[in-house]
């Protein structure tokens, strides 16, 4: 199939399942997303912080320091100025101690130095940020702006993958991924959307062996459909 029709039927069937897929979805998270201190009161820098400390780690390390970092450190000029050891100190916890006091650091140091304090609020000034990728561009853009994104993290890569399995290459691309996800989120309730992917992706279409039998999706899952293996 050439590429040009490859990607038309794709999204041909990605919009025909889209309206029901976002209205199961929002009603499993209604009873089903995640608390975490990170999602309260957000602001663009809360979830750039949340973000850089997620990497690589679990939520539940991070629950151990967060609250602890946002009083040490509550905006981008007094992470900017941090004591480069005190810093590492507190992450020593959650892992990547010395990678990710440099990481927190050079970004703080580009906003300050670049946009004046201001973290930006387009994809493209987000991109220039050092070590900041599509993913938390996006988290900064939705979840601290409001302006709708589809965040594609592993567990949305997962479930898209599964959803659309029969449809989709052996290897598909981040970008056709990415524009999947772009196709699917929905411009009101964005922000509630995207916590709740996440989540579904961490708690039911899980890695490994997916929880498909109580799954809300399973009637338009290519993956369940074709009798994959499931929990
Ligand atoms: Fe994931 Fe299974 Fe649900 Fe498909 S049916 S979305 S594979 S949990």
């Amino acid at each position: 199939m050439k590429q040009a029709e490859f990607k038309d039927e794709l999204f041909n069937v990605v919009n025909s399942r889209k309206d029901s897929l976002q209205k199961e979805l929002l009603e499993w998270a209604k009873k089903n997303l995640r608390q975490f201190p990170w999602r309260e009161n957000r602001t663009p820098y809360s979830v750039l912080i949340a973000e850089v400390l997620l990497k690589r780690t679990t939520a539940s390390a991070v629950l151990r320091i967060y609250k602890e970092f946002i009083s040490l450190y509550p905006n981008i000029e007094t992470l900017a100025k941090a004591d480069r050891n005190k810093l590492e100190k507190m992450l020593l916890t959650i892992g990547y101690h010395k990678r990710r006091a440099d990481i927190l650091i050079d970004i703080a140091k580009h906003v300050v130095n670049k946009y004046n304090g201001e973290i930006p609020k387009t994809k493209e000034e987000l991109l220039e940020i050092p070590h900041i990728g599509h993913y938390t561009a996006n988290a900064i853009l939705s979840l601290g702006y409001g302006i709708p994104s589809a965040m594609v993290d592993s567990n949305v890569d997962r479930v898209i993958k599964r959803l659309f399995m029969n449809h989709l290459p052996k290897k598909p691309s981040m970008h056709v991924i990415q524009k999947i996800a772009d196709n699917l989120a929905p411009k009101e309730n964005n922000q509630f959307y995207n916590l709740a992917l996440l989540d579904f992706g961490a708690l039911v279409c899980r890695y490994g062996i997916p929880k498909c039998k109580s799954c809300p999706l399973s009637k338009f899952c290519d993956y369940y459909l074709a009798g994959k293996p499931c929990g």
